[in-house]
């Protein structure tokens, strides 16, 4: 069975846990929050650089999943909690972008935003 780590939404701490592929996601340890991210694992990363680019791919995506549903404000609050347990300078700009935005007029900011963020991810 491989070995996963989450990550929790709501408190910030991470954990691993031993899985099958198709399980769902267990809950915090910490809190008992259901609200956690899977991250790459540490385990087959040659250095620890990569390992922070692939969690930082993590926490953008989950931050643009949300964007892409309209979900504004799960977004902020997902990406103020991602902030502080992971504060690289994307996650900074992305949490600075978000607590800028005006509320959106039929979800027309929302769409560009999520347009843009996509592009930039390549
Ligand atoms: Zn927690």
């Amino acid at each position: 069975m491989p070995l996963y780590e989450f990550e929790c939404e709501a408190c910030g701490k991470a954990f691993e846990v031993l899985m099958k592929r198709d399980e769902e996601f267990p809950s915090c340890p910490s809190c008992g929050s259901n609200e956690v991210i899977k991250v790459p694992s540490l385990f087959g990363f040659q250095d620890k650089s990569t390992y922070r680019e692939e969690r930082e791919r993590a926490i953008l995506k989950r931050a643009r999943d949300y964007l892409i549903d309209g979900k504004l404000k799960d977004a902020r609050r997902f990406i103020e909690k991602a902030k502080e347990f992971h504060p690289t300078d994307r996650i900074k700009r992305l949490s600075e972008t978000l607590s800028e935005a005006k509320p959106p007029k039929g979800g027309f900011i929302i769409k560009r935003e999520a347009t843009i963020l996509k592009k930039k991810e390549g």
